[in-house]
């Protein structure tokens, strides 16, 4: 089915069905059959100027040599953008005179040419069809005529004939996207990709310097920094842009951060065309394959780091689900339980709050956190009460946490090799995974092979066989990208224990909150009932403590001052 697009028009003339109704004049002299053409070219055409005169003399010769025809009028849009109404000028004027019976009949190229989609085909059909004086639509390539004694017959070809072009298009488009693959052609170009350079082949290279600036990203994302932070520092610091200019955006970082080629992969097909006959293209979500392409450049960040940042990334987004948009704006590092605790009760996120009260008549200000919906911020299903804790009992009660977890090392190294056995592969997964790289080598190479072919890309069998590849590279793919994550996931929890049960063997100060270790450390945190909270650490261990209201330290909880002294007389 694959045409090839510089070829002059089609030259196999259909036949047309004979039966033709023709119109016959009021005294019952037969009339001849007034024809209109509707020529359009779409800008897939490499040559559309050419496309639309070949269209244009094609359709004078064919009504020309039929000597009960007379061609009434060409109508056409040329040039425009796949096929919206808004474009088609010539298509709607055609469509007013055809409900004015100036003209008998419509002749196209095919099917695509002619209507946006099957049902917009299908709804024209109708209701040329259905006029006082019907007017039927021939294309020319089907070889359908709408009038035709078996219409609503043809009405199901078409259907299906529809299908076979979408069948056609896409065919072409995972060829496309094949081709590019097996040549290695980048997909950005890497004056607006910060970290790559080119080589005289065409491959991406690191580039150190550049780089350097994109491991910083990633690092101080990682460590808590908001995207917004990042940018400011990143300009303060004078580093630059992929193009050169020192003024960083939030925007631009959180595009680097996205960028799944910093880990040496390359996604593609990011968007797609839907429907192949308004040639629309939008963003790929789930509609098609994406072809993702592992080790396709030398990377720069871990695959590790840049999954962590994912999930970072998406826990965040799920935080900043804000429609006024007011929590956006207090994300900073300043805040270090901003995005990071939510309510026990309803599962909100917890918000920071200053608060005004007074003491022997004095007004003095304070930080509270509370959840937003028991703050009547938001609506929400459940109802919540929940009373809101003072920033400093959170500290307090957290580094009181910290060190009763000095205290219990091994515990903490039991619960977190739990955690990671949990997501770690088993021996039959990790055989699995090596099983899975060399199918999907061996396939991908049988993939390049058959690209590289150029004689045969006429071949429908070979189309056909090439799509098979594909989609069962997908499927392996998928198999591979889920143990892989489960990997990933591993070794970040591994990293994460490390740097917990280190940072606990070293701690000595339990009266100041070390704000940038929380964030490296803590995942999130849960307000519960009666001043209770919970810790989940980033290596998947969760740990609870108790806080109290204001001024009310309960007796029972351990005293941190004295502690620190029992700890320091131990040395
Ligand atoms: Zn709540």
């Amino acid at each position: 089915m694959t045409q090839n697009r510089n070829a002059p028009m089609n030259p196999r003339v259909r036949v047309i069905p004979a039966n033709m109704n023709v119109p016959r004049g009021e005294d019952g002299e037969e009339k001849k059959v007034r024809v209109a053409a509707y020529a359009r070219v779409s800008t897939l055409e490499e040559d559309q100027q050419s496309s639309y005169r070949l269209q244009v003399s094609y359709f004078e010769e064919y009504i020309n040599r039929k000597p009960d025809w007379e061609l009434y009028r060409v109508y056409s849009d040329e040039g425009v953008t796949g096929t919206n109404t808004r474009y088609r000028t010539g298509f709607n004027e055609m469509i007013k005179d055809a409900k004015e019976s100036k003209f008998d009949y419509i002749i196209t190229k095919s099917i695509s040419r002619f209507a946006r989609n099957t049902l917009d085909c299908l709804t024209y059909v109708r209701m040329l069809k259905n006029l006082d004086k019907p007017v039927g639509i021939i294309f020319d390539k089907e070889g359908i005529n709408t009038l035709d004694s078996q219409s609503e017959t043809i009405l199901v070809v078409i259907a299906s004939v529809m299908e076979e072009e979408s069948r056609t298009i896409s065919a072409n488009v995972s060829w496309g996207v094949t081709k590019r693959f097996s040549q290695g052609i980048p997909h950005i170009p890497t004056t607006y990709f910060l970290g790559y350079d080119e080589d005289e082949e065409g491959n991406l290279i690191i580039d150190e310097a550049q780089a350097k600036t994109v491991r910083r990203i990633f690092r101080d994302f990682l460590n808590g920094k908001g995207t917004p932070i990042i940018a400011k520092e990143l300009t303060r610091d004078k580093e630059k842009t992929a193009r050169g200019n020192t003024k960083w955006t939030s925007d631009a970082v959180y595009k680097i951060i996205k960028n799944e080629k910093y880990c040496g992969h390359a996604l593609c097909q990011k968007s797609v065309t839907l429907d192949p006959l308004s040639h629309k293209r939008v963003r790929n979500k789930n509609h098609k394959p994406q072809y993702f392409i592992r080790n396709h450049h030398p990377p720069i960040v871990s695959e590790a780091d840049w999954n962590a940042a994912q999930k970072e990334l998406d826990r965040r987004r799920k935080m900043l689900h804000d429609p006024d948009g007011n929590y956006r704006s207090c994300y900073s590092n300043r805040a270090p339980f901003s995005n990071m605790l939510f309510c026990g009760h309803c599962g909100m996120p917890v918000n920071r709050r200053r608060m005004t009260s007074r003491k022997n008549g004095k007004p003095y200000k304070f930080t509270v956190w509370h959840c937003r919906t028991a703050s009547q911020r938001v609506k929400c299903d459940i109802e919540c009460n929940e009373k809101y804790m003072w920033e400093e009992v959170i500290e307090g009660a957290y580094n009181q946490m910290l060190l009763r977890m000095t205290k219990e090392l091994d515990q903490i190294k039991i619960d977190g090799e739990k955690a990671i056995g949990e997501v770690s592969l088993t021996k039959e997964e990790n055989e699995r995974l090596e099983e899975l790289e060399e199918i999907i080598d061996r396939i991908s190479d049988q993939i390049s092979d058959m690209s590289m072919r150029e004689n045969v890309t006429n071949d429908s069998i070979y189309d056909a066989a090439l799509r098979n590849l594909i989609y069962e590279v997908q499927i392996y793919q998928q198999e591979q990208e889920m143990l892989m994550r489960n990997k990933d996931e591993s070794i970040k929890l591994t990293e994460n224990l490390e740097l917990l049960l280190d940072y606990l063997k070293r701690l000595d100060d339990f009266e100041t909150f070390d704000a940038e270790m929380f964030k490296k450390i803590v995942e999130r945190g849960i307000l519960h009932k009666d001043y209770g909270l919970e810790f989940i650490f980033k290596c998947g261990v969760s740990r609870k403590t108790q806080g109290w209201k204001r001024g009310k330290k309960p007796i029972e909880s351990l005293d941190i001052t004295d502690l620190t002294k029992i700890d320091n007389n131990q040395e």
